[in-house]
Parts: C-alpha cells; sequence; structure tokens
C-alpha cells in the first residue's frame, strides 16, 4: 500500500491526473490516497516529481489483493475490446451478405 508523505507534499496533482482509478484526493493541498480504491498499480509512485508518495510496511496479503485487483480490472478491460471487435466482426459479415 501507498500513502502520501505530508510533509514533501506540494500538492502539484500529477499523481491525481496519474490515477486511473481516481483513489486520490487533494485535501488541505496535499494528496491523499483512497486505500479502499487504490488498485495498487503504482503509477502516483513513479510520476510525483517530490517523491512523496512512499510505500508502507509490507503487508502481503494486502499486495497480493491490490495484484489481483489491478489483473481484474485489466482483464474487464481487454473483454470488453474483445467485445467491441467482435462486434465490428459481426457487422463486416453482415455487411457482406
Ligand atoms: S504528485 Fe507528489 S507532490 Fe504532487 S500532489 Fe501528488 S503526492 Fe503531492
Ligand atoms: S497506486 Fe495506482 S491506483 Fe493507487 S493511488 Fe496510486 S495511481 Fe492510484
Amino acid at each position: 500500500m501507498l500513502k502520501v508523505n505530508a510533509q514533501k507534499c506540494v500538492g502539484c496533482g500529477i499523481c491525481m491526473e496519474n490515477c486511473p482509478v481516481d483513489a486520490i484526493t487533494l485535501h488541505n493541498g496535499k494528496a491523499w490516497i483512497d486505500e479502499h480504491q487504490c488498485i495498487g498499480c503504482e503509477n502516483c509512485l513513479r510520476v510525483c516529481p517530490r517523491g512523496a508518495v512512499e510505500r508502507r510496511e509490507k503487508d502481503e496479503r494486502q499486495e497480493i489483493r491490490m495484484r489481483l485487483l489491478y489483473l481484474r480490472q485489466r482483464v474487464n478491460s481487454l473483454a470488453s475490446r474483445l467485445d467491441a471487435l467482435e462486434q465490428i466482426g459481426k457487422d463486416e459479415d453482415n455487411d457482406n451478405l
């Protein structure tokens, strides 16, 4: 899990812009991560120019849960794309009849 070090955060919002699930909000000019929404992708950790996003003490079960949530989201996204491609294929077949 990740947390924001309020001493380092300058409230630039870059982490928010790069969070795929809108898990970060600003409170009194400091970023805050909603652990219930966070999927653990670590985008915020990579993009923060101040190094203000830090890992909490390691909790392996929590890490695994976050990874699974992230993978589930990726699978759902890919399934949606496949559905869309399948529909395009059907439409083209119908056009060729
Ligand atoms: S990118 Fe870093 S400094 Fe900017 S708001 Fe997020 S945590 Fe704070
Ligand atoms: S780890 Fe990913 S999902 Fe979690 S707050 Fe950072 S950018 Fe958002």
